[in-house]
């Protein structure tokens, strides 16, 4: 198998998102032993180029224009086009992100392909890639193997594993011009809406309150915890809910669907619309003071305690380490 896929590298705050190492290495399964080539695309990009060939990518191809310094449909829309006009890939990966679930379907359309979204596994069996993507809010997965067409994916972040750096190996990297006018939306100003700096979909740790933390001033435990940990803090609906952190924190069905090595659910049920979000993490750990609470079905640890005790105590040990 030989195929040219094309992955978007992701910018934020001038660096590559880890995730754009993650596309790179689900695009050499579909690629088997043809080409891989990124697009970069923003305003200064081009000193990211050497970092995406040095996790695998064969050749860059980058689009700067001041109107691409932040994501715009329109503008990705208007950037990528030409490149993908004249590079023909057989297949393109973008990640799961805010930026991927809006580009990709609007590319798709324009390509008149179809598209396998939130793609957690990729697999070479036989001839066939197999994409395996979770379905009915994670209670189960489907496997798909595309037939027909151009083979386009995104993938979910913190699933894929990046292959492995290497700062010896060497590529192309070309510059493409283009037009971008007539934007139908400008970004007058960008607020980033993170937690303590990291960003909980990619985060490796998250310690995630619910409405057993009780109050704004609870969380401040969590954080501490997570500051340790050097992971971020996230939250349930009803801790929202309560006003006790901002919706930017949810976790869930109708908020952010993470996957990190270690979620610590701190007085969360464990509601279903909230297993949806985290239920993939490697390795969860539940503290809850109902030993009946639902949290524990899906956790690989358990403790059940008063998280105000149990908290502290595992911020002070983990800092004596
Ligand atoms: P609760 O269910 O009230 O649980 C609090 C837990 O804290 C209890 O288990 C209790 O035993 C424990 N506790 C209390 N005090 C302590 C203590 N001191 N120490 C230890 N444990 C303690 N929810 C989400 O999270 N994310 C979503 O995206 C989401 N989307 C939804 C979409 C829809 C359409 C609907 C209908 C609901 C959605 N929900 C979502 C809400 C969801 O159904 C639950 O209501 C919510 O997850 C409950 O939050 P919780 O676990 O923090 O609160």
């Amino acid at each position: 198998m030989s195929k040219k896929v094309l992955v978007l590298g992701e910018i934020s705050d001038g660096s590559l998102r880890n995730v754009s190492f993650e596309t790179i290495a689900a695009a050499k399964t579909i690629a088997g032993d043809g080409e891989i080539v990124a697009v970069l695309v923003g305003e200064a990009v081009e000193s990211l180029a050497k970092e995406m060939i040095h996790y695998g990518a064969d050749r860059v191809v980058t689009v700067e224009h001041e109107n691409l310094e932040n994501y715009t449909s329109d503008g990705y829309t208007q950037a990528l086009t030409p490149v993908i006009d004249t590079e023909q890939p057989e297949g393109l990966v973008f990640a799961h992100t805010a930026l991927g679930k809006d580009l990709a379907p609007r590319l798709a359309s324009k390509l008149d392909t179809g598209l396998v979204s939130d793609v957690t596994e990729i697999d070479q069996q036989g001839d066939d890639v197999v994409f395996t993507r979770p379905i009915y809010s994670g209670k189960a997965f489907e496997k798909k193997v595309i037939t027909d067409g151009v083979t386009f994916a995104t993938i979910r972040p913190n699933n894929i594993d990046p292959l492995e750096k290497d700062e010896t190996r060497s590529g192309e990297v070309a510059s493409i011009d283009v037009e971008i006018a007539d934007l139908r939306t400008t970004i007058k100003e960008l607020i980033r809406n993170t937690t303590d700096g990291v960003d909980l979909s990619e985060a490796k740790v998250i310690i995630a309150g619910g409405r057993g933390v009780k109050s704004e001033e609870g969380f401040a435990q969590l954080h501490e915890l997570a500051d340790v940990l050097g992971g971020a803090v996230g939250a349930s609906r009803g801790a929202c809910d309560a006003g006790y952190c901002d919706y930017a924190l949810q976790i869930g069905q109708t908020g952010k669907v993470v996957t990190p090595d270690l979620y610590v659910a701190c007085g969360i049920s464990g509601a279903i619309q909230h297993l949806a979000g985290m239920s993939n993490s490697k390795t969860i750990v539940a503290i809850n003071k109902d030993p009946e609470a639902n949290i524990f079905n899906v956790a690989d640890y358990g403790i059940v305690g008063d998280l105000f005790d149990v908290v502290p105590l595992l911020t002070e040990e983990l800092k004596a380490l």
